[in-house]
């Protein structure tokens, strides 16, 4: 059975000693090694290698939350695939909204990025999302299966299983935001794994499909219940790791009533 991923991005948030003190208390809980679930944590670059480390053989993933396209040279300020992986990363996080809005990140950028880190042997977490004004204009299947089209459009069909997707709608991310219902996250989710499909004719695998947009411990068990819904992808409500396995031991039990 296709585990199901519980993942938090920290943002710009979290030292190296919180990272460590984070990744101790994966460490010693349990639930990393639950059958049927698959956790996974986007710290800081600053912080990749210390929670790397500190997770020691525990199978949690460890993503980037962002890479530069090329693989080296004249760009300062970057950091690339290779870079990332060696810190410990298995994982890139891409097109998160707010480098979409506020660093001005474009579809055509973020596939870029997408491809730079499937050839580093990463796997790419493509984040997609509408704008509130897309939403009341009826666009949102239109918006984040647009996104999704150019952020995978360099990935070949046999690619797609090296993929992961986290439909995050703007107007559900961070203070302020809504969570969207999970009837209405379905509907996107549908519709995003149907364009896979379409990629990943006879070859393919379709990648999962993560919701993100205010996730936390009181909505994550009837998100967890939308069988649309592959993971939950969790920002505020799991920036301390108790956060984040108290919304995945949730999670995974209402999935494993659904399954039984
Ligand atoms: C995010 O920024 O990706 C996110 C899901 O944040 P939050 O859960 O805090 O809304």
């Amino acid at each position: 059975m296709a585990p199901f991923w519980v993942g938090t991005g920290w943002k710009m948030n979290h030292t190296r000693a919180d990272a460590a003190a984070y990744a101790a208390t994966l460490r010693a809980s349990p639930l990393p090694r639950a059958p049927g679930l698959q956790l996974f944590v986007c710290p800081p670059f600053t912080a990749l290698a210390t929670v790397a480390d500190g997770l020691g053989d525990c199978p949690v993933k460890v993503a980037a939350q962002n890479i530069h396209w090329a693989a080296a040279g004249a760009h300062t300020g970057e950091i690339s695939a290779a870079m990332v992986a060696d810190c410990g990363a298995t994982m890139a996080e891409l097109g998160h909204s707010e480098r979409r809005h506020d660093i001005g990140e474009t579809d055509e950028e973020i596939g870029r990025k997408v491809r730079a880190a499937l050839d580093a042997g990463l796997i790419a977490l493509l984040c997609v999302g509408e704008t509130r004004l897309e939403r009341r204009a009826g666009a949102a299947i239109e918006a984040t299966v647009r996104q999704l089209k150019l952020g995978l459009g360099d990935v070949a069909a046999d690619e797609l299983k090296r993929c992961l997707v986290a439909y995050e709608p703007v107007w559900a991310i961070g203070e302020g935001g809504v969570p969207c219902s999970p009837a209405d996250a379905a509907s996107v989710h549908a519709a995003l794994r149907a364009a896979m499909a379409e990629k990943a004719g006879a070859v393919g695998v379709v990648p999962p499909v993560l919701y993100g947009g205010s996730v936390n411990l009181e909505n994550c068990r009837a998100l967890a219940a939308e069988p649309e819904i592959d993971g939950l992808f969790v920002g505020r409500a799991a920036w301390q790791a108790e956060g984040l396995l108290a919304v995945a031991e949730a999670a995974l039990e209402v999935r494993r009533q659904r399954t039984a």
